[in-house]
């Protein structure tokens, strides 16, 4: 769970999805293996000497290479074990000849370059690889014409010949394999950055626009939805409905229970008015303790909702310190009309709000001349 979080921390940062100490451990561990592996073939073949200094380069990744990388010197690191990669490649073609195929490793030495220095965010990251490259191309071409025209120092004969397809059978292997590790490392790297973009996406659209305390939608964005809605309005004819709801007597709740109390209340009537609209109808806190919403009804239909909404407030108990907490709220609805401006909208809804309030509260209020009059 902790090597979990460190993953996700280091993803944060923008730093490689396993740290680049990590698979700079385990690449030079592998490195070493690999080593030692074909010091041991070496041997076997009868190269006894340049198996043993394969073996020897192999165990020196363990005892220097692997100390730079505990100290973080990633650059140092690269570029002794990509000198390693090329000086032996070449002395071993020379000693072997070119069907042993020792020069493919200069392949993997591109993607290990590329891959190195990307999960770094070396400063040299976009020259430095490519640099490499040509590098490694060049030290290619010169062991080819360089073998094409000279005899490898050492010809096996007879049934040890057949030791140059079994360098070159698992010379390709290996090279084969690692170039795939990297590879899907990469592509791993770069679907781990996508997630942590879009969980850092999430996160600033949560803070330009959500209200903090309720999650809902503030008050600037809600602004922009709305203006939305009014040009499909203009454009379509397809109406939406306004609802405005306010808390009632919600300076008693807080008078009564304390501001943390009267902050939860809120945060409850919030997520119970979430819980009560779709997802493609928009809640925003407008001001204190006033919300507004607007769906993809017509009135009567929005006036259904909203009256859902207030009797699923009124049954809503919030439990603060050992009590209960009831409250109600009033609503005043306002459809959509072609030619009518938003601010005509929201007075409407406020308006019947207004009466609504003046009138008894804990009610939705869809025409003022239905509500009944004050006792
Ligand atoms: P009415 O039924 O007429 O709406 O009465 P009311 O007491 O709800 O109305 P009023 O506008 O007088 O008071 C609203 C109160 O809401 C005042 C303010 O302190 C409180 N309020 C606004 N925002 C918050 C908030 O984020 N947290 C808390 N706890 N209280 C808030
Ligand atoms: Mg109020
Ligand atoms: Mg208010």
């Amino acid at each position: 769970m902790s090597n979990f979080r460190h993953y996700v921390g280091e993803l944060i940062k923008g730093n490689s999805f396993f740290g680049p100490k990590l698979i700079y451990r385990y690449s030079i561990i592998s490195f070493a293996a690999i080593h030692i592996l074909l010091g041991v073939l070496q041997c076997l073949s009868g190269q006894v000497i340049l198996g043993l200094v394969t073996a020897i380069v192999g165990c020196f990744y363990i005892t220097i290479i692997l100390p730079l990388v505990e100290k973080e010197n990633y650059l140092l690191t690269l570029i002794v074990c990509l000198t390693e990669v090329i000086v032996l490649e070449f002395i071993t073609t020379l000693l072997l000849g070119w069907d042993a195929g020792f020069y493919a490793y200069l392949f993997c030495a591109i993607s290990a370059s590329f891959y190195f220095t990307y999960i770094t965010q070396n400063k040299h990251r976009h020259v430095m690889p490519l640099a490499l490259s040509i590098m490694i191309l060049l030290v290619y071409y010169i062991g080819y014409i360089v073998m094409k025209y000279l005899p490898p120092a050492y010809i096996y004969s007879g049934k040890a010949a057949a030791w140059i397809t079994v360098f070159h059978v698992v010379n390709i292997a290996i090279t084969f394999a690692v170039m795939v590790v990297f590879s899907y490392l990469f592509v791993w790297e770069i679907k781990s950055k996508n997630l942590a973009l879009t969980a850092q996406n999430e996160q600033l659209d949560e803070l330009a626009n959500k209200d903090p305390l309720t999650h809902l939608y503030n008050r600037r964005i809600m602004n922009k939805i709305m203006d939305q809605r009014m040009e499909l309005l203009k454009k379509t004819g397809k109406r939406f409905t306004m609802i405005i709801g306010d808390i009632d007597d919600f300076k008693h709740v807080n008078d009564t229970y304390g501001h943390d109390a009267g902050d939860l209340v809120l945060t409850s009537v919030a997520a119970t008015i979430l819980n009560s609209v779709r997802s493609e109808d928009s809640v925003c806190r407008w001001g204190g303790e006033e919300i507004l919403i607007l769906v993809n009804d017509p009135l009567e239909t929005a006036a259904l909702a909203a009256e859902r909404i207030r009797s699923r407030i009124e049954a809503m108990a919030v439990a603060f310190d050992n009590q209960e907490i009831h409250v109600t709220m009033t609503f005043g609805i306002a459809e959509s009309i072609p030619g009518y401006k938003l601010e005509h909208l929201i007075q409407q809804a406020d308006d019947k709000l207004y009466y609504g309030k003046k009138h008894g509260k804990n009610q939705v209020v869809v025409k003022l001349e239905e509500t009944p009059p004050q006792e």
